[in-house]
């Protein structure tokens, strides 16, 4: 078989399982919230289910989805985005969270190629890829998540580890703690100040996490971005709903996240993913 071919087969293969994993994705953005959220309240009949049961079923008619009807990207585009027992429509984010895992998937592999980096890579922007969807959702970033984050992530550092292992584990630990302080700090005075939390601490754990990964020079870069971001979007979304910008209320995990890829493309340059 020619180099070019097998490029290909590598390739088709990358894209599948991404599909199969951004279907995971889509199961674990409805289903861990709503578990999260039951703990906290009352028993709720209706969302008792767990990661692996019951199967996948129409949020709004509850029919059982069968497999063909649960095919990643495909589905979607086959049903025209509606339920093929209620006609009811699915919501496109469905597509776009199976869209954007391919995506993640593809970039690790433009980055790094087919390496165990690209593999750590796209473990880390899918993590946060599922975060953001979550925290955007129900402004809530499960601790369960950033914990993933957090120990694949010194399990990676250390995997990659050129010279002392510890050293290389305290300055992940060390960065990680960097990445929580530099906003539990604002957290705190503006709780303090405003009696309201104007951060949430699991964007602090968030960070904390994309440090052990980063490392700690990364950590102030991640910030900037994150904060460059969200303040356009929100000024975009304020002018276009004409709202006042102090009253409006944005998850900021997603620009955390989008802040982690930012940082991330640019160490592309050197090659390294890591610190
Ligand atoms: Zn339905």
């Amino acid at each position: 078989m020619s180099h070019d071919a097998s490029l290909w087969i590598e390739l088709i293969f990358v894209v599948l399982l991404a599909a199969a994993l951004g279907s995971f994705a889509n199961v674990l953005i409805y289903r861990l919230p709503r578990m999260l959220l039951r703990q906290e309240g009352g028993a709720d009949h209706q969302n008792a289910f767990n990661i692996a049961t019951p199967a996948s079923f129409c949020p709004q008619c509850r029919h059982p989805i069968r497999w063909w009807h649960n095919i990643p990207l495909l589905s979607f585009i086959g049903l025209r985005g509606r339920c093929a027992y209620c006609q009811q429509s699915i919501p496109s984010r469905y597509f776009w969270v199976e869209l954007g895992t391919v995506v993640w998937a593809l970039l690790s592999v433009w980055m790094f190629g087919l390496t165990w980096q690209a593999l750590s890579g796209f473990v880390f922007l899918y993590l946060l890829w599922i975060a953001s969807w979550i925290d955007a959702l129900h402004f809530l970033l499960p601790d369960v998540l950033n914990a993933a984050l957090f120990g694949i992530g010194l399990m990676v550092v250390v995997f990659f580890a050129q010279g002392d292992v510890w050293m290389v584990l305290m300055r992940a630990l060390l960065a990680a703690a960097f990445g929580y302080l530099i906003l539990w700090l604002p957290y705190f005075a503006y709780l303090k100040w405003r009696g309201v939390e104007g951060l949430g601490l699991g964007d602090c754990k968030l960070l904390a996490a994309i440090g052990c990964w980063q490392g700690i020079a990364a950590v102030p870069n991640v910030l900037l971005f994150a904060c460059v971001l969200a303040l356009v979007f929100g000024v975009l979304l304020a002018s276009l709903r004409r709202q006042v910008l102090r009253s409006l209320k944005i998850p900021f995990g997603p620009f955390i996240s989008a802040g982690a890829l930012v940082q991330m493309l640019m160490m592309h340059g050197h090659f390294k993913l890591f610190v």
